[in-house]
């Protein structure tokens, strides 16, 4: 009786753990903070608070997400955190140089292009922690994969120089937290945003424990990005860029996953997979020429979660970088999440 008592027990709690996993498979994680809003760009800049508000209440409104969707609470980044990637006379410099800005002006680092305000630094380092804290839910086995809906972008940025829209390299930053947290060998960025982005090519160009996989228009800013590009000393093999002209269309799109990352990643088998997710690709972008659909990053979160679940336990986390028509951004993350919890 005695054993057949524990039996139960033992099958009752079997059943719910395989349960609890099941659920928390298809649970997403969304980091999101109304912080984000105040880094101010200046008037008729692109990269504006409104394409995130759209986005978030894009995701609000999508009924059938709500239920698979968790909203965590997200940790400000440390110093420590920032100068796993970024020197630290940049890490400085930006501290100085937004410390000086006045009330509601807007100014420019002077490494580069990179509009600041008041703000920007706590802002900069909270989309740096929107990613640690998804990389954590993950981690703690709360949800599968994540999506950090965060501005600044970051791919841009390197090591000592903030360029483009990027004060800190955000994807760059999660993937040294997740080596040094976690032991990871081998992770993979995969950058999709219309641009290049040479700041984390440039920071993982000489290193195998982080394979960098970009598909991006040619030409275009940064200019950065040719096939050529592989990468150098142990890092060589381990970048892979694809650049595609102007109207190339999803099934291009589509084909440099298929074609070029599949089989790469068949050799690399990547732990973990971080995506810099720029929608300024979709069709009727401000800034990019790309002329893909929604559907196209349907088809390629597709593709993705393929060789997550192949090789990375389904570990996936997205970061916003670039996307100037809020209602494309929108529909696009819609169609991602939509993927994420089947
Ligand atoms: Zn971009």
């Amino acid at each position: 009786m005695k054993t057949l008592l524990l039996s139960i027990i033992l099958l009752f709690t079997a059943n719910n753990l395989v349960g609890e996993n099941i659920n928390n498979k298809n649970k997403v994680a969304v980091l999101y903070s109304d912080e984000f809003l105040l880094h101010d760009t200046g008037l008729g800049h692109p990269e504006n608070p409104e394409r995130l508000s759209k986005v978030v209440n894009g995701i609000k409104n999508n009924k059938s997400l709500t239920s698979f969707l968790l909203w965590p609470k997200i940790k400000k980044s440390s110093i420590e955190e920032i100068q796993l990637v970024h020197t630290q006379k940049y890490v400085d410099l930006v501290a100085r140089e937004i410390s000086m800005i006045k009330s509601n002006d807007t100014s420019f680092l002077s490494t580069g292009d990179t509009a600041i305000s008041k703000h920007s630094n706590e802002v900069a380092k909270l989309a740096v922690g929107a990613g640690i804290t998804g990389a954590d839910e993950i981690m703690k086995g709360n949800v599968s994969s994540a999506f950090a809906i965060v501005r600044p972008p970051g791919h841009h940025a390197s090591a000592s120089r903030g360029m483009g829209f990027c004060i800190y390299n955000n994807i760059a930053i999660v993937a040294r937290y997740l080596q040094e947290q976690h032991g990871f060998k081998r992770i993979l960025i995969v950058d999709f945003d219309v641009h290049h982005g040479n700041g984390t090519q440039d920071i993982f160009y000489d290193d195998d424990s982080v394979f960098y996989f970009s598909v991006h228009q040619h030409p275009l800013y940064p200019k950065t990005g040719r096939p050529n590009e592989t990468g150098i000393g142990k890092g060589k093999g381990f970048t892979l860029n694809v650049d595609v002209p102007e109207g190339s269309g999803d099934k291009i799109f589509l084909d440099a996953f298929r074609n070029q990352l599949n089989p790469a990643m068949d050799k690399y088998k990547p732990e973990f997979i971080l995506i810099s997710a720029g929608f300024d690709a979709h069709k009727g972008d401000l800034l990019g020429q790309l002329n893909y659909t929604s559907n196209g990053f349907r088809q390629v979160a597709l593709e993705l979660k393929g060789i997550a679940e192949k090789y990375a336990a389904g570990r996936t986390l997205y970061m916003l970088e670039g996307g100037y028509v809020a209602d494309n951004i929108s529909q696009s993350v819609n169609e991602i999440l939509g993927v994420l919890i089947k």
